[in-house]
């Protein structure tokens, strides 16, 4: 019996200095922030071909949109697919302020992301590690070089500010229609 086999493609991610990667995700808090005060969940990713250039960004429009799907990745990979003219990604990086949940974590896996860097984790959702890794699970073909805790604090409170607000607000509503 012959097996053939595809080789397979080795990923080569932009290597990024603290610097740059700092200067990213500042960037990207700022955007969130943003996406908080439109009423979605403050979350904003983007990608990064070989070169540094940003070839896609997205922020959080899942309420904005009715979709499920609108998740800030999602959203960044079909812009940067369009603009890189494929769907494989060995080549890029995807920063993105939080731990991506297991939709998608699955996505990019399925588009090959060379490279992931994330801020704060996600203990409730997170499928890079949180909850699950399904980066390292057997169902992965593809493997991601993961990046954890990149201005950590930063944004963890961007997330736990935004929900302590919702929390006040619904219970601010409440009490006034009791009254
Ligand atoms: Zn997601």
């Amino acid at each position: 019996m012959i097996i053939l086999q595809t080789p397979k493609k080795l990923s080569n991610p932009i290597a990024l200095s603290q610097k740059e990667k700092i200067m990213w995700m500042a960037r990207l808090l700022t955007k969130a922030k943003l996406v908080g005060e439109r009423g979605e969940v403050p979350i904003a990713a983007l990608i990064l071909d070989i070169k540094g250039r940003c070839i896609g960004y997205g922020g959080n429009r899942r309420e904005a949109m009715k979709d499920p799907l609108g998740h800030a990745e999602l959203v960044a990979l079909r812009q940067a697919s369009w603009i890189n003219n494929d769907w494989r990604f060995n080549d890029c990086t995807l920063i993105v302020n939080l731990e991506p949940c297991p939709m998608c974590a699955g996505a990019l896996i399925q588009a090959r992301m060379g490279k992931i860097i994330y801020g704060s984790e996600d203990p409730k959702r997170g499928a890079l590690g949180g909850t699950i890794n399904l980066a390292e699970h057997k169902s992965a073909h593809h493997n991601m070089i993961i990046e954890r805790g990149v201005m950590e604090e930063e944004s963890k409170k961007i997330i736990v500010d935004w929900f302590k607000d919702k929390r006040f607000l619904s219970r601010k509503n409440l009490l006034s229609k009791l009254r």
